[in-house]
């Protein structure tokens, strides 16, 4: 067994031990060792890069996390509202939101758009969603009927991680560019 499959293995028995059913992971440089956009053309070579840039430790975690029944979401700020512009402008090939998460995933993960929450609160002008990813995360946990303490959350933006800990989520920080085993902090 590699090392990195050894790690994957290890973090994720604890937390089934800990009594985590749901682990909720950010997009941007925390699935993706980069930032996207947002939006990637359906047969663009965009889309390509991005497949390139999901973390490997990630992939190996995800795997592990699925052989012992934890469920997996994922929290993001890729709005489709960011895309929605350039839909306009590039025509229907444009994907954004939880259904470009889900195509950058798609070679190395298969996820319901359903587990992805892709919200960006600001760009809901006329909408009262709560800071950080508190909305994200209530979505993710409400639907399956999960406390807080069920579910683990990963995010490389120290703010939702603090929130979130706040909130009573087991918290964790991704303290490099991209999920790795030996970069995670768990916050109190
Ligand atoms: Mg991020």
């Amino acid at each position: 067994m590699s090392i990195r499959r050894k790690k994957a293995e290890l973090l994720a028995q604890g937390l089934k031990r800990h009594g985590i059913e749901l682990v909720v992971f950010d997009f941007d440089r925390t699935i993706l060792d980069k930032h996207s956009k947002g939006f990637a053309s359906r047969d663009g070579s965009d889309l390509k890069d991005y497949r390139h840039h999901v973390s490997c430790d990630f992939i190996a975690f995800a795997a592990a996390l699925a052989r012992r029944g934890i469920g997996i979401a994922i929290a993001t700020f890729a709005d489709d509202l960011i895309a929605a512009p350039i839909r306009l402008l590039r025509g229907r090939n444009i994907l954004g939101g939880s259904a470009f998460v889900k195509a950058v995933l798609a070679p190395h993960l298969s996820i319901s758009e359903q587990d992805i929450v892709a919200l960006y609160p600001p760009l809901h002008l006329f909408s009262s969603y709560p800071p950080f990813k508190r909305y994200h995360l209530r979505c993710l946990r409400l639907g399956r009927g999960l406390r807080p303490a069920q579910v683990a959350f990963f995010d490389d933006d120290a703010g939702n991680v603090r929130d979130a800990a706040k909130q009573g989520y087991v918290a964790i920080h991704v303290t490099s560019c991209g999920f790795r085993f030996n970069s995670l902090s768990l916050m109190s």
